[in-house]
């Protein structure tokens, strides 16, 4: 602070009032309570998921979640924190997060976060693309080098396959929202890290719940895995539906992994067939044609 603002009770004043409304355009009215999640789909709704050691880390990780936000109210009567960490490594990111109303401002919010980056340099935020009201969410691993120059989800091979996918559902990829566990290409299309999954999983969550899909389907075993918090393999992971942040999971082959191995195929068209029934079944929005 500069001398001249710890002597002048106006010059002080004036910097708070500065500081707040900078806040306030940065993140949301402050003071304002965070929005209420949708009803979550009932336990009945979803089928049960086929193992305990799958279903409770998930449970737990919800749990711990709803604690930590407990953990760390908004206190806005202490010392303003001085502006925005480009790290966002402060404890208060869960905050932060939800002080993000809309996607447009999530999306600044991740544009200005060194943390979701990898070891690839100069990459480009691919945030997630599609209707902000779907009720059916897409999420994939990580960008690759068309989405990275895209800046969009899903727009290389693996897009053209997926848009196929699913049009043979009756669903356009306008329809729906696209995204994946990391919002920034890792080098040479390699796996996203754990540690990466890590730091990424908080923004991806924000996401899930300013869009509230009814279902999301994962594509490919990273997304499951992290998503579900397990390590069970893709196929022990499909053919059922999970209770996730108030919608109803479930797991299908990465479209990459059917480039490579065309017998995967059948085990996704039977896996799309059932998310499009229970999309029916849910009431999903945008209603679809049928597509049989
Ligand atoms: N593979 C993914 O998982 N996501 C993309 O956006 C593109 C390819």
């Amino acid at each position: 602070m500069s001398d001249q603002a710890a002597n002048d009770p106006q010059a002080l004043l004036a910097k708070a009032e500065a500081f707040l409304k900078l806040q306030e355009e940065v993140y949301a009215p402050i003071g304002e309570v965070p929005r209420p999640k949708k009803a979550t789909a009932s336990a009945e709704a979803a089928k049960p998921a086929p193992s305990a050691s799958q279903q409770q880390p998930q449970t737990q990780i919800q749990g711990e979640q709803q604690n930590k936000a407990q953990a760390m109210p908004q206190t806005h009567d202490q010392a303003p924190e001085p502006s925005i960490d480009k790290n966002q490594t402060q404890p208060d990111l869960t905050t932060s997060l939800e002080n993000c109303k809309t996607l447009e401002e999530l999306k600044a919010f991740c544009e200005a976060a060194e943390i979701l980056k990898t070891d690839l340099e100069n990459t480009r935020l691919v945030f997630g693309k599609g209707n902000p009201q779907a009720d059916l969410l897409l999420i994939g691993e990580a960008p690759g080098a068309k989405e990275d120059q895209m800046g969009e989800p899903f727009v290389g091979a693996s897009g053209n396959l997926l848009t196929k996918i699913l049009g043979a559902i009756k669903v356009d990829r306008s329809q729906i929202y696209i995204a994946n566990i990391l919002k920034h290409r890792p080098p040479d299309n390699r796996n996203p890290t754990a540690d990466e999954r890590t730091r990424s999983l908080p923004y991806l969550e924000r996401q899930i719940d300013l869009i509230q899909p009814k279902l999301i389907l994962c594509l490919g075993l990273i997304s499951a895995q992290t998503l579900l918090q397990s390590t069970a393999a893709l196929k022990d992971m499909r053919g059922s539906f999970y209770p996730y942040r108030g919608a109803e999971l479930m797991v299908t082959y990465h479209p990459a992994a059917l480039l490579r191995n065309s017998n995967l195929k059948r085990g996704t068209w039977e896996d799309v067939q059932t998310l499009r029934q229970r999309y029916d079944a849910l009431g999903c929005k945008p209603e679809l044609p049928p597509y049989l």
